[in-house]
């Protein structure tokens, strides 16, 4: 389909400097290794990933007895494939009711896009939804979120002052009162760095599990796959204050490198619930780790 032409498009780069190294013929050697592991670096994978990804690679190469360039190809996907596939851990929102996602990452990263595709998926699951217009600090944003949910028959709870934990708060009871499947929780976009916002952010969690024992049941993390290796350091600071139990990694279609994905895979093993390929509605995709190493290998 469209979104897989998108995601590949937005690989192509790293894919296409992969297929030529290992297209070029020859024998596995010493350079071969320095070149792949040069790309995997510019691609965003990040040292210690491409070091784990290598090593395994040489063990494949070794108990298999390869000598070939071009028996690569099948081995690093065959790597990858084991790093990412245990990041595939689609989202389960029928297991409470409500079931209450909080939503969180830094300005930018495509959270309010990602809630409005979001709701849309879940509805096309069967699920009633609501929002709770939890970004205080921008009135625009609750305006954004507002316009959304006429547009698209989804009850919005919000406040015209208010703190986010009070909105967030009322949504949920809301969502029990009316009988709602979900409730997606949106929260002012912040910066990892800005201490204040960082604890605002814990206090809101802690409502919500005032107003629902056990909830939020899932935080999820939206980053820009664009942003690279500063990624992780958004996964680190948000579980570090939060516990993220799913990431989004958007704008997939973009320029993005992709490789961010197996350094997430290695230094903070968080299950990807979903990937952004594109600006439209229908543009998230819930991930698969083969569909994302085929897109990226071919
Ligand atoms: P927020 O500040 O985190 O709420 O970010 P927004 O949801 O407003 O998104 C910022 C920009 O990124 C908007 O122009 C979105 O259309 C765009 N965007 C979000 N997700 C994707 C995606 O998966 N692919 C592409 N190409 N653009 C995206």
């Amino acid at each position: 389909g469209g979104w897989i032409a998108r995601l590949k498009s937005g690989l192509a780069r790293t894919g296409n400097q992969i297929t030529d190294l290992f297209s070029r013929g020859g024998k596995i050697d010493e350079d071969l290794y320095e070149e792949l592991e040069t790309i995997l670096i510019t691609a965003d994978v990040g040292m210690t990933a491409t070091n784990a990804l290598l090593a395994d690679l040489r063990h494949l190469v070794r108990e298999r007895r390869l000598s070939e360039a071009e028996q690569l190809k099948e081995a690093l996907a065959e790597c990858l494939l084991k790093l990412l596939k245990p990041l595939a851990q689609p989202l389960q929102a029928d297991t409470h009711k409500p079931y209450v996602i909080m939503m969180c990452g830094v300005n930018g990263a495509g959270k309010t896009t990602s809630i409005g595709k979001l709701a849309k998926y879940l509805q096309g699951q069967g699920l009633s939804v609501l929002l709770a217009a939890g970004d205080t600090f921008r009135a625009a944003a609750r305006e954004q979120l507002m316009t959304w949910g006429e547009r698209n028959n989804v009850t919005v709870i919000a406040q015209q002052s208010g703190d986010a934990a009070a909105v967030i708060y009322d949504a949920v009871q809301a969502a029990q009162a009316r009988k709602i499947d979900v409730v997606l929780a949106d929260t002012a976009g912040r910066l990892t760095t800005q201490a204040h916002l960082m604890e605002e952010i814990k206090k809101v969690k802690r409502v919500i599990a005032k107003a629902l024992p056990e909830a939020p049941h899932e935080v999820l993390l939206v980053l820009d796959a664009n942003t690279g290796q500063n990624a992780l350091s958004q996964v680190k600071a948000f579980d570090e204050a939060l516990g993220v139990t799913g990431l989004i990694l958007t704008k997939l279609d973009g320029t993005a490198k992709g490789g961010v994905i197996a350094a997430i895979a290695k230094a903070h093993p968080i299950p990807v619930r979903f990937i952004g390929v594109g600006e439209g509605l229908d543009d998230l995709r819930p991930f698969d780790a083969e569909d994302f190493v085929t897109a990226l290998l071919g």
